[in-house]
């Protein structure tokens, strides 16, 4: 199995997951122009997607999807009440999930869990091969026992690290904005990010990605110095995707 994304951030975010002929998007806040530039930078071509999976309705993971699958014929898979506030149109394939219930996408097993995000119905996946597993977490405004149940034990994790305490306290965003981002239905700190690997068992984690990062509330280079110290590892073996570049293949 393997993973890459097409960029992350308030500006669009989509993953792309992959074992054997099975290609799944997880969401996709891109135009089609856009993710066919992005998926030929991994090699990639847009016929080879298999399905999309939609986290939560807020633009930033959908702004692509309707476009994308009627285009292409993809099916799309969501829960019910993130289907119902998607104005994504006509889909040829609607697909609801249930949280906590696993789903399988040809080659691969997801398994979607709820978040505390200010969305309809927001869920988190894991996704498996049947051997590795592969936790992603993004838009959640805190970390619940369930959420760290889910994620114990991956052998790779995509984690928002979304914003800085302190450049968010001090940023000039409006006021109402900034309680909203740090809600317990906002986004995810840095420190809540390191919280959360130190509750975990991280014993198989290879690789550890931080995702939705604030371009004006956060720096990379903060979002690794916090995840580092909690791993005890060195900055330099997190990694991080970028608005613009993305992130390229990681092999689990
Ligand atoms: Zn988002
Ligand atoms: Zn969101």
């Amino acid at each position: 199995m393997r993973f890459a994304s097409l960029g992350s951030g308030s500006r669009g975010n989509s993953l792309v997951v992959q074992q054997h002929h099975t290609t799944v998007l997880i969401d996709c806040g891109f135009s089609i122009k856009e993710v066919k530039r992005r998926l030929a930078n991994l090699s990639l071509d847009v016929d080879a997607i298999s399905a999309i999976v939609v986290t939560h309705e807020h633009t930033d993971h959908i702004s692509g999807v309707g476009a994308l699958a009627r285009k292409y014929q993809v099916p799309v898979y969501s829960t019910v009440g993130t289907c119902m506030a998607s104005a994504w149109g006509e889909i040829p394939s609607e697909i609801h999930v249930t949280p906590d219930q696993p789903l399988a996408i040809g080659d691969l097993e997801l398994r979607p869990f709820p978040v505390p995000h200010d969305a309809r119905q927001p869920c988190q996946y894991v996704v498996s091969d049947g051997d590795r597993r592969l936790g992603i977490l993004t838009d959640t405004g805190s970390i619940t026992p369930h959420i760290t149940a889910q994620l114990t034990q991956c052998d790779a994790m995509v984690l928002e690290c979304n914003h800085d305490l302190e450049l968010l306290r001090d940023s000039d965003y409006p006021e109402h904005l900034k309680q909203r981002i740090a809600s317990y239905y906002g986004h995810l700190s840095n420190q809540q990010a390191a919280d959360m690997i130190r509750r975990i068992d991280v014993s198989r984690l290879k690789h550890l990605i931080a995702a939705h990062l604030s371009e004006k509330n956060n720096t990379p280079v903060l979002a690794r110095q916090n995840l580092c110290e909690a791993l005890s590892c060195s900055s330099d073996w997190i990694g991080i995707i970028d608005q613009q570049q993305g992130l390229n293949w990681r092999e689990i």
